[in-house]
């Protein structure tokens, strides 16, 4: 097992079968930890980039089945902002000191691509870089969102293995989300993918199949974590129980694409105490603040428990690991 650590190490290359030896093995999890840290000390350095969160619609079109948002929980007070609404929570975002700011949404398409461009160009009158996570689009429409100013895009794989992913999706078509993926690339944004693990029925070999997926992708940025149970969606039932496989993913994905932007998801934060932690300390450089107000922070709930993060405590917390606030 040291010798696959030490060969991700140098080469930054690895098989499938020695990606999934690793995803196995139980024995060499701090050596696989170690060595992502050390590889992202040296590649992206000490400094974690804070990213301010706007959540700004929870109305989906989409039924994803572990997700709280979906179309089909009626259990769930639903809530769009306005486009002054955004713009302003993006402008105190930058007056904070936030040089991105993440736009995420559930898939709502009443925010017209023209409505969104003109959000974007309102918000790229200050010096702050966008990303944008609102789900799947036609080309053209990434092409507006794109000359309006946005610079990055988040679009989840959520599973590489395609019967799965055909299953937890129903009306969605893995063939389109790979498109929106290469539309984007092809677009010039950062473009940044990820993974849920520990989803019924995923395998090892299909994890080392995402690692994989993201490295032929070239992604920018991957964002992954464990899934968590929502009460009010088909997988209520399933075991919270992805923490460590998730931060194993994390740590081989670290080793293998040594330069990207990876996030401490707050699900791993959720999921596990100090989990943010954890993550940041084997190959995590990147963590997102939620600005969202406090009236509508609480209805974004994709799964419960979500954590929010307390600013001052983040700079202290981030200290005792000996990393500063880029
Ligand atoms: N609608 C956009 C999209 O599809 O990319 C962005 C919003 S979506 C809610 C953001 C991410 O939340 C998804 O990519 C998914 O991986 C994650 N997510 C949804 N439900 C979750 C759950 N129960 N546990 C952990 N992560 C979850």
């Amino acid at each position: 097992m040291n010798e696959i650590i030490k060969k991700a190490s140098l080469t930054h290359e690895l098989s499938k079968h020695e990606i999934t030896e690793l995803l196995k093995d139980q024995q060499y999890n701090k050596e696989l930890f170690e060595a992502a840290d050390r590889i992202r000390q040296k590649y992206v350095g000490d400094k974690i980039h804070l990213r301010a969160l706007i959540e700004f619609s929870n109305i989906c079109r989409q039924n994803c089945f572990y997700c709280g948002i979906r179309a089909a929980n009626k259990n769930i007070e639903r809530y769009r902002l306005s486009s002054e609404e955004i713009i302003l929570l993006a402008n105190n975002a930058v007056k904070s000191g936030y040089k991105t700011v993440v736009l995420q949404s559930a898939e709502d398409t009443y925010y017209t691509a023209d409505m969104l461009a003109g959000i974007i160009q309102n918000i790229k009158k200050n010096d702050v870089a966008i990303t944008l996570s609102i789900g799947e689009r036609s080309y053209e429409e990434y092409k507006i969102l794109k000359e309006a100013g946005a610079d990055r895009f988040l679009l989840r794989i959520e599973t590489t293995d395609k019967e799965l992913y055909k299953k937890l999706h129903p009306n969605m078509d893995f063939e389109n989300r790979i498109r929106c993926l290469r539309d984007l690339k092809k677009l010039g944004y950062e473009t940044g993918t990820g993974c849920l693990v520990g989803l019924p029925g995923q395998t090892i070999d299909s994890l080392a199949n995402d690692i994989l997926f993201f490295k032929k992708l070239d992604a920018d940025m991957i964002g992954l974590g464990p899934l968590i149970p929502h009460k009010e969606t088909p997988l209520k039932d399933i075991k919270a129980d992805g923490f460590w496989l998730s931060l194993k993913v994390l740590a081989i994905t670290r080793l293998l694409m040594p330069n990207i932007n990876m996030p401490a998801t707050t699900a791993m934060e959720t999921i596990q105490p100090q989990g943010r932690i954890l993550a940041l300390q084997a190959g995590a450089n990147v963590v997102m603040p939620n600005v969202t107000d406090e009236l509508h922070k609480n209805k974004y709930e994709i799964y419960p428990g979500k954590k929010s993060l307390n600013y001052t405590k983040l700079e202290e917390q981030f200290k005792k690991i000996g990393r500063t606030i880029a």
